[in-house]
């Protein structure tokens, strides 16, 4: 029988975080799924990947395919800087058993997920995926950062000795619903948003964190969940691929904050705390190399998914991560 006929069956590791959730929905409301495919998606509660018996009862379990491996450890700034052994270790561990294992079971196509901020921290912008091992990573998280990196790695050698088409893309910032809102441990704009919401039911200001300045980009999770089941279909490449909206797109901590603002209709005051650091002032990614292969991709105007985030979070309060 010809493997490649026959339709996919697709395992997603980290199938409850906010990437694995918003590939859920585009694969279940927006016609993700062909007809035949199945699609799994796991949470930490199917097992723990950083265990090599567990990683293995579940592929043998589900058989899949095809794999989208986005379980990572992942935690705050102070926690990464206080544990970074435990970041490098068991994220080393989890992707090492999740690579490993789908290439034992004969797995077609592995995507997995690394991020921008495991980039060169001395480096010249904007970044692009040829940069990603030239020089160290930030020292706060370098132990998660060198993990990451490692999966690269390992995909061009399992490519050179196994002929495997594993690959690995890169988001820049992403938001979205089922993001973690917690004010100290959450991504910036999803603590901004629950600051800003508390704010306004306690009718009092909000102090965001730094001067503002700082330029990001941010990607919303449903555009990269469809750009991922794109590279899961369409692309052949080993190297990795940045998957975010462009130089152009990037914008202030300030001016997110006032769409924010705008979006939860908070009409108290918004004051900086320049006492904070900002970090660093830009990480300007290159989205060239997925412009060239979808010239007409359309993201989601930032607008437009910030107003479709806060109203999740609004209406999931009790739900939500916090
Ligand atoms: P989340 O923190 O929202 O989700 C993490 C997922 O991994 C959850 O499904 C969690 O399961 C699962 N998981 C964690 N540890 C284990 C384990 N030991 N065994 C099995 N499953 C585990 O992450 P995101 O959706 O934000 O991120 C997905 C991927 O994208 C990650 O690899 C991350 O590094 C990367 N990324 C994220 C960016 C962002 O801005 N969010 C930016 C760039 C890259 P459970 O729900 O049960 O805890």
């Amino acid at each position: 029988s010809d493997m490649s006929k026959m339709p996919m069956r697709v395992l997603v590791t980290g199938g409850s975080g906010l990437v694995g959730k918003a590939i859920e929905h585009v694969v279940k409301n927006e016609g993700g799924k062909l007809e035949g495919e199945e699609w799994i998606f796991l949470s930490s509660k199917d097992g723990d990947l950083v265990d090599i018996a567990q990683t293995r009862a579940i592929f043998e379990k589900h058989r899949p395919t095809h794999v989208i491996h986005l379980a990572a450890k992942v935690g705050g700034l102070y926690l990464h800087m206080k544990e970074n052994l435990y970041f490098l270790r068991d994220n080393l561990r989890i992707n090492d058993n999740v690579l490993q294992t789908a290439h034992e079971m004969d797995v077609s196509k592995v995507v997995s997920c690394l991020s921008s901020c495991i980039f060169p921290d001395k480096t010249e912008y904007p970044i692009d995926e040829s940069m990603i091992h030239n020089g160290p990573p930030h020292d706060s998280n370098y132990g998660y950062s060198h993990a990451k990196r490692m999966i690269d790695v390992q995909n061009r050698a399992y490519f050179q000795q196994h002929g495997r088409r594993y690959t690995a893309v890169i988001p820049t910032n992403v938001f979205g619903p089922y993001d973690n809102f917690n004010i100290e441990n959450g991504h910036v704009l999803s603590a901004l948003m629950n600051k800003t919401y508390k704010a306004k039911k306690e009718g009092t200001s909000v102090t965001v964190c730094g001067s503002g300045n700082p330029r990001r980009q941010f990607t919303f999770s449903l555009d990269l969940g469809r750009l991922i089941i794109w590279v899961l279909r369409e692309y052949k490449e080993i190297d990795p691929i940045i998957l975010s909206v462009g130089e152009e797109d990037e914008v202030s901590i300030k001016e997110v904050e006032d769409m924010i603002a705008s979006a939860l209709e908070f009409t108290g005051e918004i004051h900086f705390d320049t006492m904070l650091g900002d970090g660093q002032l830009k990480k300007t990614a290159s989205n060239a190399k997925l412009r060239s292969y979808l010239p007409d991709f359309t993201f989601t105007p930032l607008k437009e998914a910030l107003k479709m985030t806060c109203d999740w979070f609004v209406a999931n309060y009790d739900a939500a991560r916090t």
